[in-house]
Formats: C-alpha cells, structure tokens, sequence
C-alpha cells in the first residue's frame, strides 16, 4: 500500500516549518520530501537536509529533465520538489509531507489527486509579518515580497482539505500531529472531519 501525500502550504512565517517539524518527531512512518532551492542556505541550514541548494543553472537542467513533479518560482527563488525521492518513499509504504507554496500546491493537487492538501496560516497577516521580522531570517524587501504572497495565499485557502490556525502551538502542534496521524493511518481514504 503506498503511503499518503501530504501537501503543506500556507503563508511564509505561518509556522509551516515548526509544525511539520512536530508532525515529523510524533508521527511514524511519515518522511519530509527535501525540496531543490536556488536561495542561498540560511545560517545552520544544512545542504540535503533542509534543502538541496541549487544553482540557477543546475535547477534549470533539473526542469528540464523532468526532476521535478512540482516548482515554481517564489520570491526570486527557485524552489521545486524532486519526484523520485518522494515517488521511491511512497513506493515503500511511507508517508510523505511536502512543505511547498501555493503554486506548486496547486500543480500537485492536478497532478496527484490522491494528495491530502493542509494549509496552515497565522491568525493574521499582521502576526505573520511579526513572525518573519522575528524569525530575522530575511531581508525587509524579502518580507515585503513574501506578504504580498501571503495575500494571495490566505485568498486561495478555500482550495485546501484541512486549514490548521497556528494561533498557540500549544493546541495548534497537537492538532497538526493529530491532523497528519489520521491522514497517514488512511492512506487513500478521504477523512471528513478536522
Ligand atoms: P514557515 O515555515 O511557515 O515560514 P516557521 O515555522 O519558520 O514558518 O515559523 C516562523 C516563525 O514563527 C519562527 O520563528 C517560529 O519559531 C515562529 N512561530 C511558529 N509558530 C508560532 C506560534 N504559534 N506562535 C508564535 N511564534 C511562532
Ligand atoms: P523558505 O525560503 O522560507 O524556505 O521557503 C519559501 C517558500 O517556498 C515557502 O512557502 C515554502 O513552502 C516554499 N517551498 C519550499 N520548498 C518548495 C518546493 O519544493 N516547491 C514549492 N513550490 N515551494 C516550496
């Protein structure tokens, strides 16, 4: 039985990362699809952990290998995910969870419609740009980029299975973990209730 796809999306500085992370150490069975990047690492990210960094160039030739079973350009960069990675886990029975923006989500619910799609967002636009000035990971011209694509991300939410408010982490972490668990335990089998 192939594992279930999950496709995670949602506002830079929503707390995508955080509660995958959660989901990653309380879930079995469940793996994070690295993703292929063209952004510089950030301090004490790690090459093939967080991401495979890319050059422009290199990701190109990726595309047009057909590496990717989703990417889209994002805030300057190029992001994508790589299929057979993804495809060789499922493959093994074990679940699979995409952090990806909505672009990418998009082309994943079109092309694998099998794919449980959870969207996760701050209370408000104006908590997600505390959290990225907080996170300090960018530049304020990169944070002004990612929240006009928040706008656009919080506008197209209705497109999604489960939304997950990450208003406390204290509720939201259980329900995330809680959320992923059910969706790994049935793979293949819509779930009704959140
Ligand atoms: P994303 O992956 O969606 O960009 P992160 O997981 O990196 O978001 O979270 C953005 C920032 O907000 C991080 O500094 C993280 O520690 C913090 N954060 C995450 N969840 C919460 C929360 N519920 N309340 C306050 N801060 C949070
Ligand atoms: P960051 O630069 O903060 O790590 O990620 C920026 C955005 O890119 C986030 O919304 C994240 O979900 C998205 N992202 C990360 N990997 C991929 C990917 O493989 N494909 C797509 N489409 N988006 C991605």
């Amino acid at each position: 039985m192939r594992g279930s796809l999950i496709v995670v999306s949602g506002p830079s500085g929503a707390g995508k990362g955080t509660l995958i992370e959660a989901a990653l150490d309380e879930v079995p069975n469940l793996s994070f699809s690295v993703s292929a990047t063209t952004r510089k690492p950030r301090p004490g990210e790690v090459d093939g952990r967080d991401y495979v960094f890319l050059s422009r160039e290199t990701f190109e030739a990726w595309i047009e290998a057909g590496k990717f079973l989703e990417w889209a350009e994002y805030s300057g960069n190029l992001y994508g995910t790589p299929a057979d990675q993804a495809d060789k886990l499922l493959d093994a029975g074990r679940s699979v969870i995409l952090d990806i923006e909505l672009q990418g989500a998009r082309q994943v619910r079109e092309n694998r419609p099998d794919a449980v799609m959870v969207f996760v967002r701050a209370p408000s636009l104006e908590e997600t740009q505390r959290r990225l000035e907080d996170r300090a990971t960018e530049t304020a011209d990169a944070i002004r980029s990612r929240m006009t694509a928040a706008r656009t991300a919080i506008a197209a939410r209705d497109e999604f299975d489960f939304e997950i408010v990450n208003d406390d982490l204290a509720t939201s972490r259980p329900a995330m973990v809680k959320l992923v668990e059910e969706i790994v335990r049935n793979p293949g089998i819509p779930i009704s209730s959140q």
